[in-house]
């Protein structure tokens, strides 16, 4: 038996509960030891049970955690590129196999999937069962905490790309969470000027200036104006929106240049409005982004591995798995920046 974080119904809470060790992996699969799983907005948001996912039901009791790293623990029967003891982060979204897109061989494209730490048991437990097919390998050394960073930094990669940021573009990142993180950091390091602001966010915002980027507001204590004034940044080419609050886009749009670039990134509870007037005139474009496609988690993974100390900052807290609900009450506070559960 294993202690394991469990949603077990359609309310406020998690469990955690002693469970059985996931049997002998299947053909393809392999047991992972899990090293550290981070504590997502997704997650506080489970544990919350404020809205936005009854489709879990069909799958309680389930384990959660979604962001995790660890080390390969068993093999099932024609996995060859995976040894045991061999460090891994984890895709956490299985596709279908079935689907006409994965039939086809556009895996990217299934449309029946099934997210580990969701639909089927993640990682805030210390072992767990996935394809091998989600592994990407790391180097030996590796601080595997770091490496959990892997699957919010690949929905950070796939916003930059979306954005089209590039050299000398002047970007406004709204929502200074891991993902906001992730995108300031990846801008920067294709060297656009990047602004970041929050609301009262001070402790996130503190771990963007840690990695490297000092323009860094509180909305609580200054307005855009203010911000534009103190960057010497009138409009922004492109504008990130990482936070799922509505009314964020509207403000975001009205910061962009003609012809700039708005991408939505958080997951917004309520429809969103906003003048559809000026965006036509503005000839401002409005782009969604979500979940990676391999090609963009393999530049994770090396990014993740090339940068390892720059990515340092963003873990502020790393707790015992028997302290989950502790880890999650700071989260829900936002207390710290990234919160990994040690399982
Ligand atoms: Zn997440
Ligand atoms: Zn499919």
């Amino acid at each position: 038996m294993m202690q394991a974080l469990q949603k077990t119904t359609a309310a406020f809470g998690l469990e955690l509960r002693e469970v059985p060790v996931p049997h002998a992996p299947a053909n393809g699969e392999v047991i992972v030891e899990v090293a550290a799983a981070g504590i997502c907005g997704s997650d506080v948001h489970i544990y919350d049970w404020s809205g936005g996912y009854d489709f879990l039901k069909s799958a309680f009791p389930v384990t959660i955690g979604h962001e995790f790293s660890g080390r390969v623990l068993e093999v099932g029967h024609g996995v060859d590129m995976l040894r045991m003891g061999q460090p891994v982060v984890v895709i956490p979204s299985v596709e279908c196999g079935v689907c006409e897109a994965c039939r086809a061989g556009r895996m990217d494209a299934c449309r029946d999937r099934r997210g580990i730490g969701m639909l089927r048991d993640g990682g805030f437990a210390r072992t767990v069962r996935v394809p091998a097919a989600n592994c990407l390998t790391l180097p030996e050394g590796i601080d595997l905490g770091v490496a959990a960073l892997g699957e919010p930094l690949s929905i950070a990669m796939s916003a930059v790309k979306t954005a089209e940021v590039a050299a000398g573009d002047r970007v406004l990142v709204m929502g200074p969470g891991t993902i906001g993180q992730g995108i300031a950091l990846l801008s920067s390091v294709r060297g656009a000027n990047v602004v970041v602001v929050g609301y009262d966010d001070e402790d996130r915002l503190k771990t963007v200036r840690a990695l490297g980027i000092e323009q860094t507001f509180d909305l609580r204590m200054h307005d855009l104006a203010e911000v534009k004034a103190l960057t010497d940044i009138n409009e922004f080419d492109i504008v990130i929106e990482a936070t799922g609050v509505p009314a964020t886009v509207q403000t975001g749009l009205d910061c962009l240049r003609p012809s700039g670039v708005f991408v939505i990134c958080g997951i917004h509870g309520n429809p969103v409005s906003f003048d559809a007037a000026k965006l036509v005139r503005n000839r401002h474009q409005i782009r969604g982004t979500y979940r990676a496609t391999r090609a963009t988690w393999s530049e994770v993974r090396d990014f993740v591995v090339g940068h390892e100390a720059r990515l340092a900052p963003m873990v502020t807290h790393r707790l015992p798995l028997a302290n989950a609900i502790e880890g999650f009450e700071m989260a829900r506070r936002k207390i710290g920046s990234k919160i990994l559960l040690m399982p």
